[in-house]
């Protein structure tokens, strides 16, 4: 029997709250640690233990909007001592580097490089001071009555079986998830193109090659050095769909990376042993509405991007303050606008991170099929960017974030 909540039949394992939420990865941790700082009493579903949730490696480049979030949040600290702020990135175009001032086309804009591992530990730790209610190896969740006025979660853990009796449901757990999948098939658009290729990544406990990233466009194909601190690199490349981790040791990584770069970075790249190898598929991918009932979809459970763009965790955040402000509307202000307009809300900014994701991505890799029509134009793309202010603007824009 567990003591979560403000009202417990401990006799049929019930546990009432507002907001119960699926998911312990960074959506509903935010979303979770948001409602709390405003008595908006809420439970995390995850499935997984915290250590593993922590061992998954993924983004590390965050909106400025969505730091401001983390602080909003009272989460920001470790964040801002540790995380570093990037003015701009680069980009290799078939050995000529070229720099893409944020700041400068931003008026002052940034990003925050700070890795998904870490804030979501930072989430954690918060919620825990906080006595927060984040209910790990939650298994066989199952969402009830999300259409009605009386939705419920019920979940597993060992042989008991508990129900959680809410207002509203949030499914923020991620693409494979059980949230999307128990919305009505005619009720649900989804949208989605896979891309022909993968990237494969490698985090090394080595010095990042360079102090901002390289978006790296060659003809061997596309790579992308990130880093996630001064100790701790994060590089990927572009492999066919076909290939898989065990195709690639590490000496064979480094000399393809090697190859991607321009003979000076290629020179200065300090390599070792890879702590973490995997190959992540390249896909883009939309369900809408993105609210069933009381049923709210938050992240990736709602929409997916390619990495290149950097907006896949920073969609879901921008999915989180709309919930968060519609939820505080409804909950102090009795106002339920915001909540009305979610879904519409979420998915115009969703739709705009898909057309950067989608843009970057195919102006930068290289595309086994292409035509030498579209070869040309993908040329012509990138080289208009790099000559144009405007359109560098609009690059920078994007890339640090559109406003919520
Ligand atoms: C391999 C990989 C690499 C990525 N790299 C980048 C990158 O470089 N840059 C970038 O911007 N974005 C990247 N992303 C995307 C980014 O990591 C996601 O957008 C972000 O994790 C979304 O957060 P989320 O909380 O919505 O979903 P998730 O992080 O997926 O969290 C969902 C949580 O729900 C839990 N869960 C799932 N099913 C259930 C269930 N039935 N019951 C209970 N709990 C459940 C999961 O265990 C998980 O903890 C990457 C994603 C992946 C998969």
């Amino acid at each position: 029997m567990i003591g979560v909540t403000d009202r417990e039949d401990t006799m049929t394992n019930t546990i009432r709250t507002k907001v119960g939420i699926i998911g312990g990865g960074p959506s509903g941790l935010l979303l979770s640690q948001l409602l709390d700082l405003k008595g908006i009493d809420n439970v995390v579903l995850e499935k997984h233990t915290r250590d593993y949730v922590l061992s998954r490696i993924r983004a590390g480049v965050l909106e400025h909007g969505f730091a401001e979030l983390m602080r909003e949040a009272q989460c920001g600290d470790r964040m801002d001592a540790e995380g570093e702020i990037h003015e701009g990135f680069e980009i290799n175009d078939h050995g000529t580097m070229h720099r893409v001032d944020l700041a400068g086309h931003t008026g002052g804009n940034s990003v925050v490089v700070y890795g998904q591992t870490e804030l979501t530990r930072d989430l954690y730790d918060v919620r825990e001071k906080m006595g927060g209610k984040v209910i790990h190896e939650a298994l066989d969740v199952a969402i009830h009555g999300a259409n009605t006025d009386s939705p419920a979660l019920t979940y597993r853990q060992g042989d008991e079986t508990f129900r959680v009796e809410c207002d509203f449901i949030i499914g923020a757990d991620g693409f494979h998830g059980v949230s999307r999948k128990s919305i009505p098939r005619d009720v649900l658009n989804e949208f989605e193109k896979i891309y022909p290729f993968g990237w494969l990544g490698v985090l090394s406990r080595t010095k990042p090659v360079n102090p901002e990233l390289i978006y790296s466009k060659t003809d061997r194909g596309f790579a992308l050095c990130s880093l996630r601190s001064q100790t701790l690199s994060r590089y990927y490349i572009q492999v066919p769909l076909t290939e898989s981790v065990e195709d690639w040791s590490d000496d064979d990584f480094w000399a393809e990376l090697r190859a991607r770069l321009p003979d000076d970075v290629a020179a200065r790249l300090e390599t070792g042993p890879s702590i973490e190898k995997s190959i992540a598929p390249l896909r883009s991918f939309v369900a809408e509405p993105m609210r069933w009932g009381n049923l709210f979809l938050a992240g990736d459970a709602a929409h997916i991007v390619p990495p290149t763009g950097a907006r896949g965790l920073n969609s879901a955040a921008s999915d989180i303050y709309y919930l968060y402000h519609g939820m505080v509307d409804h909950y102090l202000n009795g106002d339920g606008a915001g909540l009305e307009a979610y879904s519409a809300k979420a998915l115009a900014r969703v739709w705009k991170a898909q057309r950067f994701s989608w843009w970057m991505t195919t102006m930068l890799h290289h595309f086994p099929d292409q035509s030498d029509y579209d070869r040309k134009l993908q040329e012509i793309e990138l080289a208009y960017l790099l000559s144009s202010e405007a359109a560098m603007t609009s690059l920078a824009e994007n890339y640090v974030g559109l406003p919520f």
